[in-house]
This record gives structure tokens, sequence and C-alpha cells, in this order.
């Protein structure tokens, strides 16, 4: 039996009816959240993707235009979202490396977050410390947690989305992928081919991973490592911040 008492991590077994995975590029839902919300997927919940930008500069390859990378991401990105059983699929298009932490993005977010009404977000951790990571990253990550709170939640933010019709909505838990020190775990062994299959959908950025590959043998030492002390195979880690109430 397990030592969960050891373990740091809390497990969270609960799904809830409703999720959202908000990532500035495509294929960081799949690295950042894919057995996770494959997982919930199966049982019955409604997952919300939204992509904040085009993906437009994910090429080291000089003759690829942007132009052309766009296109083949988003074929991509669909393809994966469809694996992991993705039921609302929105796209705000900013342009890659283009984020602002800024009035529009935020009156954006708010708006999908008041209309879909997810309990719980995954999206990127922005405080991480240890280690470079993409600018955008850091915003879509700040964004998020500022559109929960308070702006999702009270009614005077943004009234004219109130005045269109939509209802002020209290987001329970965010889950960071990323994290430095992550506090939460969640079982992914009965997903976590589905999240491997899904990424190999991201050829573009993810060359030559399969089924057998060293990629996905890498992706399942991870989340191997990260169940370490718990009575399951594989997990993914986060950290859980629950909203003000
Ligand atoms: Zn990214």
């Amino acid at each position: 039996m397990v030592n969960r008492q050891i373990s740091p991590l809390s497990i969270m077994d609960y799904i809830p009816k409703k999720a959202m995975v908000v990532f500035a590029h495509p294929d960081d839902a799949e690295i950042g959240a894919g057995g996770s919300a494959a997982l919930w997927a199966l049982n019955g919940c409604e997952i919300t993707y939204i992509q904040c930008t085009d993906g437009s500069n994910g090429s080291n390859d000089e003759k690829m235009t942007s132009q052309n990378i766009t296109k083949i991401r988003s074929e991509e990105q669909k393809e994966a979202a469809k694996l992991i059983g993705v039921r609302n699929y929105i796209h705000f298009n900013y342009m890659d490396g283009g984020l602002i932490d800024n009035k529009d993005f935020l009156s954006k977010m708010v708006e999908v977050i008041r209309k879909y009404r997810p309990e719980v977000i995954f999206t990127h951790d922005p405080f991480r410390m240890d280690g470079f990571q993409h600018r955008d990253h850091r915003i879509t990550g700040i964004i998020v947690q500022d559109a929960i709170y308070p702006f999702s939640r009270d009614h005077l933010h943004f009234p004219e989305q109130i005045k269109k019709g939509l209802k002020t909505h209290k987001v329970k838990s965010v889950l960071y992928w990323g994290a430095d020190k992550p506090n939460c775990i969640i079982d992914i062994s009965d997903s976590i081919e589905t999240k491997i299959e899904s990424l190999s959908k991201h050829q573009s950025q993810l060359p030559g991973l399969s089924y057998g590959s060293e990629t996905a043998k890498r992706i399942r030492n991870r989340s191997s490592d990260s169940a370490q002390k718990h009575d399951f195979k594989y997990g993914e880690v986060f950290r859980k911040l629950d909203a003000r109430v």
C-alpha cells in the first residue's frame, strides 16, 4: 500500500463537470495537462480549450514561413484536441510572441470564463523562478489568474458582457503546470497513452514522437517519477490554488 503521507502532493481525484485548459501555443496544453484533460473528458467532464496565440513562430527550419507553420500547427492542434476529447475549442489568434498583459486579453479571458463556466482551469505557472520560460506562458498565466479573481466574479468588471447576457462566474481552482513546487497530483495511469498519442500529432514540434519513441519513453519516465510516492503508475503534477469565495 501507499505511502501517501510521505508525499507532499495531495491527490486530486475529484472530477469536475466543466474544466478549461488555457495555453499559449499549440502543444502546450497536451504537454502540461493532456493526461488529466483526457481522463476528465473520458469521465464526462466538458473540456474547453482556449488557445491564445497562433503558434506562428514555432519553427527552427529556416525555410519555413510563419504562414505555413501557422497552418500546420493549427491542423496538428485540432487533431490533438480531438484525441483528448475537447468539447469547445476557442482560438484568440494573437500573434506568437505577441501576448501583452492588457485589457483586451483580460476581457477576452473573462468573457470565455463567464460563457463556459469552468470549475477548474489548467494553465501555465506564471511564477516559475527555476529556469527560463516563454513570455507568452508567463503572461497567459497572469491573465488567467486575474480573470478568475476578481474580474469574472464581480459584475462591475466588464459590465458590457453582463449587459449582453453573460453572468458572473466563480472558478473554484486553478491548476498550474510547470510549477517549481507542485502541491497536487492527478493519477493519469489510464490516460497517459492518450496524452502521448495526442502529442504525436504535433510532429512539427516533436518530430518522430510515436508510441515507442525515446520522447514517449521520457514522458512516461517523467510521469512515473512524479507518481513515485503513490500507489499509481503515472501522474501529472500541478500547483493548485483555490480561488477566494
Ligand atoms: Zn508554449
